[in-house]
């Protein structure tokens, strides 16, 4: 009987260390799993929070402890894709995007894990599920999206109504998820360097992990580079945007969206230079106050911060870009 618990206590060790390796979560104080953060640190009011802690990999990608983990299989031509690879390449990349602060979407690969409150309801997971073209997660393996996808990127044309084409990056993933692999991320920002025509707006969760994930050569930041963080609340806001005003960009900017609470810029000395807002949409959306809005839009026009005002339910209704005191707000830095 002592031998079978002291096994099982070692194998559940076993089970922290690689679950703690891969495992980016905010973890909630009681959740189930077994993860050494619940141990290593005290509980903040929500979610259990590793921003800022170097996970168990650092000094070295979790691929470097895991020889065994497979490399990025080359996507196959599109004569040999199924129905559902096709259908992934579409998912993958979109030239006209639905989403009003940009142009165009791409996500190098798919697949992700949550990692705080503004991921719970996250769609691009319930598109996974749905299409089964990828496993979600901190065990399941992210997908590339493959060559071809790559290579179409390089055709769109430049200008957008006048302006340079911006491309969300990554709307199906992050690009500076620990389970993603390094040389997928390598070759991402291998295309955003060849293709200085477009503007890459690269969105976070992760900005813990960006000074070791962005290419050796970033200096001051690439001209062609937004970088951006999501903030759904203060606390988020408080813990990310330092991360992020102290990382060299030529435009930083907020998500806040889904706006979960209140949120003010004016605490951080450091402004951002643009600041998108919405309310969480879909079945089961946590409401949210068109006083936190306004009190931001406020704040973003004293501090010269672009105020973007993506959407708000009114009537249980999604309205996009919707009029705010007789104007809608739609500025780009
Ligand atoms: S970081 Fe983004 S893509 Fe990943 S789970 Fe959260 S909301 Fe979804």
């Amino acid at each position: 009987m002592r031998n079978a618990a002291l096994s099982w206590f070692a194998k559940s060790l076993i089970f922290n260390a690689h679950h703690t390796q891969k495992c980016d979560a905010e973890h909630h104080p009681l959740s189930a799993c077994f993860c050494m953060h619940i141990v290593l640190h005290s509980a903040p009011p929500y979610y259990y929070v590793i921003e800022g802690v170097p996970p168990l990999g650092v000094g070295g990608t979790p691929f470097d402890r895991e020889g065994s983990r497979r490399l990025p299989q080359p996507f196959p031509s599109q004569s040999n894709l199924n129905g559902k690879a096709q259908r992934q390449r579409r998912i993958a990349m979109g030239l006209n995007s639905a989403i009003e602060w940009c142009d165009s979407s791409f996500s190098p690969w798919t697949g992700c894990q949550k990692v705080s409150p503004g991921c719970d309801h996250c769609y691009a997971e319930a598109w996974a599920e749905r299409y089964k073209f990828c496993g979600w997660g901190p065990h399941a393996d992210r997908r590339f999206s493959g060559g071809k996808t790559w290579t179409a990127i390089r055709r769109w044309s430049p200008l957008v109504d006048g302006h340079r084409r911006r491309i969300f990056s990554a709307e199906l993933a992050d690009i500076f998820d620990n389970k993603a692999h390094p040389i997928w991320r390598s070759q991402f920002f291998d295309l955003v360097r060849e293709t200085p025509q477009f503007d890459w707006l690269i969105l976070t969760k992760r900005p813990e992990n960006m000074a070791r994930m962005l290419p050796s050569d970033w200096g001051s930041g690439y001209p062609n580079v937004w970088l951006g963080v999501t903030a759904e609340d203060q606390p988020h806001y408080d813990r990310r945007w330092p991360i992020l005003a102290a990382t060299p960009a030529p435009v930083r900017f907020i998500s806040y969206e889904p706006a979960l609470g209140p949120l003010s810029i004016a605490r951080h000395e450091a402004k951002p230079d643009w600041l998108i807002a919405g309310c969480e949409s879909g079945r089961g959306a946590r409401p949210s106050d068109e006083d936190w809005f306004r009190a931001i839009r406020d704040e973003c026009l004293e501090t010269g911060t672009a105020f973007f005002l993506k959407q708000v339910m009114r009537n249980r209704r999604k309205v996009s870009t919707p009029e705010l005191d007789g104007q809608r707000w739609t500025q780009w830095p």
